[in-house]
């Protein structure tokens, strides 16, 4: 098997990552330094060191969580609970990381997963995935308002965000779309139309829904569930 597709099957990362870490010559097969990622290798008796840790096929894991308010999105955390203290003891907490993040007062969908490239196809903002949120606002929302998320506000970061979908609710609550996920992304599109987010539920991830889980509960999926 090539090197290259090997260390993706492990869950390393993506296979431009990979190829890139090749070139760096963080990999070496049999303590040999490598810097060609077409070389083959036979997972059974090859020794893989990535980083200078042995790296190992592993079974590819991947889970729907259904977040709750008051955790952070992380693994530990000195400080505050995190969204790893949810889970329940059959998901190795070990191998599994969350995909993005959701704030600490954010709800909803949170993808964990072992395998890097799907991170990467997930989270790389060439890929556009789609994000879909349930926003509730502190004011009603205006015509204007919802044009102006449509066609792309400034954060207060004087970055130009790219246009969101918008499906209005109520006066006070919206669907917004998007396919960036920048540093409290919701909010600062919400902010930038001078209005305030008072409640963030994530509900739709690619074509992920949250479907019948309850808050709290997680729900092991296949790869092939996820459509990318
Ligand atoms: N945007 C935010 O502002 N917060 C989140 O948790 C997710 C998206």
């Amino acid at each position: 098997m090539r090197i290259e597709k090997y260390l993706v099957l492990c869950g390393i990362a993506s296979r431009k990552k990979i190829k890139k870490y090749i070139s760096e010559g963080l990999v070496s097969i049999n303590e040999i330094q490598i810097f060609d990622d077409s070389l083959d290798i036979d997972p059974e008796k090859d020794i893989v060191l990535y980083n200078n840790n042995p790296v190992k096929l592993k079974e590819l894991k991947y889970y729907i969580f259904y977040k709750i308010a008051g955790y952070i999105t992380a693994m530990e955390d000195e400080k505050f609970p995190t969204v790893a203290d949810l889970l329940p003891e059959y998901v190795d907490k070990n191998s599994v990381f969350p995909v993005g993040r959701l704030d600490k007062d954010t709800e909803g969908l949170l993808i964990f997963t072992n395998d890097g490239d799907l991170n990467y196809k997930l989270t790389h903002p060439d890929k556009k995935v789609e994000k879909k949120y349930f926003v509730k606002l502190d004011r009603p929302i205006s015509l204007e308002d919802i044009k102006m998320l449509e066609s792309g506000v400034t954060l207060d970061t004087n970055y130009k965000a790219l246009p969101g979908k918008v499906e209005q609710i109520d006066e006070t609550s919206i669907y917004l779309t998007i396919t960036e996920g920048k540093f409290h992304q919701v909010k600062k599109m919400i902010k930038a139309i001078k209005n305030k987010v008072i409640y963030l539920k994530r509900v739709e991830f690619a074509n992920l829904t949250l479907k019948d889980l309850k808050p709290g509960e997680i729900r092991e999926i296949k790869r092939e569930e996820i459509e990318i």
